[in-house]
């Protein structure tokens, strides 16, 4: 574990004891850094095609470590998927973006909030009901939350997240197959899933205009989806290309840099202000 000044950061190598040292860190400071604000969320916007109108928006955790600094969710939430303490965060970020949907609401602007699951969420047979309670107490429609889930999250143990899913598939909330394309895809499964929506992983988008068979993916996932008549979204739209190619195969729902970053609650609501003005 090399680190002087002159070799900067790149250098840096931690060990293996950092590494476990930093892990049982994060895992005990989570609680405490949820309570504490150190948790927030960001708000990227996702736009129809072709018309670019914004229909809702994906909430993203982020997390400003007193000691480490701004963490991102990719290092984080595998940590916290491990312990319980993801039940806490699915509903810290489910509570926050309740909120933001009856603020949407109050002011004329029907937009959806989606929410990311982790694999503990499907196992949880009283997920459901809270997320029920969730919904009268912000009297939100539950056709305005979205919920994101992986294939291999339901895979882990279908026996215990498919009746998850149907239940609140029951309650009328959107659901949404995230990454789709990585782990074992394959359109039998897919069309088994009680799904509505399902979002194009954003490695093959990314790579559409460098890559063939990237643009051959997304063309039949896009087919694929149509033709068990689900909605597409693709994320990771960074450039025009990427957007007007989207556009031209008939995806639905696009999100990436193209349309914004990730921004907080703040940012969020600026940039739609100065959206829905012009
Ligand atoms: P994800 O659900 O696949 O979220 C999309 C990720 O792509 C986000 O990374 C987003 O910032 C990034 N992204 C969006 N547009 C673009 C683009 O145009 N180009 C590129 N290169 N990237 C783009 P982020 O925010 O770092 O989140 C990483 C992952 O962490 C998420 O991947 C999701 O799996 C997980 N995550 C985030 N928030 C939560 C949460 O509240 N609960 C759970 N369980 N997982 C979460
Ligand atoms: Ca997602
Ligand atoms: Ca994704
Ligand atoms: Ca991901």
């Amino acid at each position: 574990a090399a680190r002087n000044d002159a070799d900067g950061v790149r250098g840096y190598v931690p060990s293996m004891g950092q590494i476990f040292l930093r892990r049982f860190q994060l895992v005990t400071q989570f609680r405490q850094a949820l309570d504490s604000g150190q948790i927030e969320v960001h708000y990227q916007p996702k736009v129809a095609l072709p018309d670019r109108r914004v229909i809702g928006a994906e909430a993203l955790v982020r997390w400003s470590h007193p000691e480490y600094g701004r963490l991102d969710p990719d290092e984080f939430i595998p940590v916290v998927e491990a312990t319980g303490l993801v039940d806490a965060l699915t509903s810290f970020v489910m509570e926050r973006a309740l909120v933001r949907v009856r603020d949407w609401l109050d002011r004329d602007l029907r937009m959806s909030a989606a929410v990311n699951l982790s694999v503990r969420n499907l196992a949880d047979e009283s997920f459901p009901d809270r997320v029920s309670e969730a919904l009268v107490r912000h009297a939100v429609p539950p056709e305005l939350l979205t919920f994101e889930l992986t294939e291999s999250s339901v895979m882990a143990d279908p026996e215990r997240s498919l009746p998850v899913l149907r239940r609140l598939r029951e309650l009328g909330v959107i659901l949404a197959v995230d990454d789709f394309g990585t782990g074992y895809s394959s359109l039998a499964y897919l069309r088994r899933l009680p799904v509505d929506e399902v979002k194009i992983d954003k490695s093959f988008v990314l790579g559409m205009g460098t890559d063939l068979s990237d643009m051959a993916v997304v063309r039949s996932i896009v087919e694929l989806g149509h033709s068990l008549r689900l909605q597409v979204v693709a994320e990771g739209v960074e450039d025009d290309a990427a957007r007007d190619k989207l556009v031209q195969m008939g995806c639905d729902t696009a999100q990436g840099y193209l349309i914004s970053r990730p921004l907080s609650e703040e940012r969020f609501e600026a940039w739609l202000q100065a959206r829905t003005v012009r």
